[in-house]
């Protein structure tokens, strides 16, 4: 059926063989690979959970790490919840998750009392911001830092694992030898205040890769969180390609269902569209327009990129993409199937969509 997503997988495991190289043997970084770009596949997941490179699986949600819980745990690598915890879901986070990041006490409180309940010590890693200005106590309260470290180590069931940094995310902010080398003082101060010694400073994301190749990791990141590097090869602080990685690890199937020759600007008044806004048209003259039977519902728009590089997307509503395909050396029919490459954003919303179907090349 279509509209369908398909997963290469044996082009997912070279990827991540090769971010593994790069980040454990040239970074001498442990490897944390992030499921949530895929919606944490079950596919994917099964194979990520027995490759040997990998130490920890990670997601920004319970519910897509439970179904992986156990087939990571039972592989020894051990499950990480990457968004700060909501109170409602402590209870599941101390069952299913072995570390996760946290920046409130409040939180931690809850995590340690339902640790408790279970019988089980629960790891956290103590977010800071670098100035990204998501998630995280800020880099310059280091009293704020230091009075939660103090209260997470009089907790009987919390292990301080420690510390981690997000970037990229909300402010856009770049990895760099400065602002990561603050990460590392945070945890030596910290290290040296309290007599503890901390197994973790987390470095980033797939916008901290880059710094391995340069050399300009600071020594003492010992972690990196890898989600778009692996499952797309990129590297996300300056939109580069990682070396030995390919893009073309998913690729998206709809079929055209209408096509014909018509004009490309619409007749009569423009009001807005089928989302409130005023859209553009470019005057190409007449043109064939083919319909394909997937829309904003179920992809990204602006994060696919037709196979056949001679056809151009012009537009879409929720159920519904429109093609030029005009320049195309295919002569198209009705029921052709016509194939994108994805970005993170396609990626995200065509992996959780019900109405997306999933195969695999194995
Ligand atoms: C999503 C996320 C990641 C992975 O990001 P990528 O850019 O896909 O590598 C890492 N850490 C945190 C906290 C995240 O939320």
């Amino acid at each position: 059926m279509y509209p369908r997503l398909l997963v290469d997988l044996n082009k997912l495991r070279s990827n991540l063989d090769a971010v593994a190289k790069i980040t454990k043997e040239q970074g001498g970084c442990s490897l944390m690979i992030v499921t949530k770009g895929l919606c944490a596949d079950p596919e994917m997941a099964k194979m990520v959970a027995n490759h040997p490179a990998v130490d920890f699986m990670a997601d920004s949600r319970v519910m897509n790490i439970k179904t992986y819980a156990e087939e990571a745990r039972k592989n020894g690598k051990m499950t990480v919840l990457l968004r700060i915890p909501m109170h409602a879901e402590a209870a599941d986070v101390v069952k299913y998750v072995d570390l996760s990041f946290n920046s409130e006490l409040s939180t931690i409180r809850l995590l340690n009392e339902e640790a408790g309940k279970i019988g089980v010590k629960h790891n956290v890693l103590l977010m800071i911001d670098l100035g990204d200005l998501r998630e995280g106590i800020f880099y310059q309260n280091e009293d704020q830092i230091f009075a939660a470290v103090e209260e997470i180590l009089t907790m009987e069931n919390i292990n301080l694992y420690g510390v981690g940094v997000n970037l990229t995310c909300y402010g856009a902010i770049i990895p760099k030898n400065d602002n990561l080398s603050n990460l590392v003082a945070i945890a030596r101060k910290i290290e040296e205040k309290f007599g503890i010694k901390l197994n973790m400073v987390s470095g980033g994301n797939s916008s901290s890769i880059y710094l391995i190749g340069k050399g300009e990791l600071p020594e003492g990141i010992n972690n990196l969180r890898l989600g778009e590097s692996f499952l797309l090869g990129n590297d996300t602080a300056y939109g580069e390609k990682l070396p030995g990685t390919v893009s073309d690890t998913l690729i998206l199937e709809a079929q055209i269902v209408e096509l014909k020759e018509k004009p490309s600007i619409p007749i009569g008044e423009v009001g807005v569209d089928a989302f409130g806004q005023k859209p553009y048209y470019e005057d190409r003259g007449v043109i064939k327009r083919a319909i394909i039977a997937i829309g904003k519902q179920d992809t990204d728009i602006d994060s696919m990129e037709p196979l056949d590089e001679k056809i151009d997307i012009l537009g879409g509503s929720s159920d519904h993409i429109i093609l030029d395909v005009t320049k195309s050396d295919t002569e198209y029919k009705v029921g052709d199937v016509v194939r994108f490459v994805l970005g993170y954003g396609g990626m995200l919303k065509t992996a959780t969509s019900p109405y997306v179907e999933k195969a695999y090349i194995k």
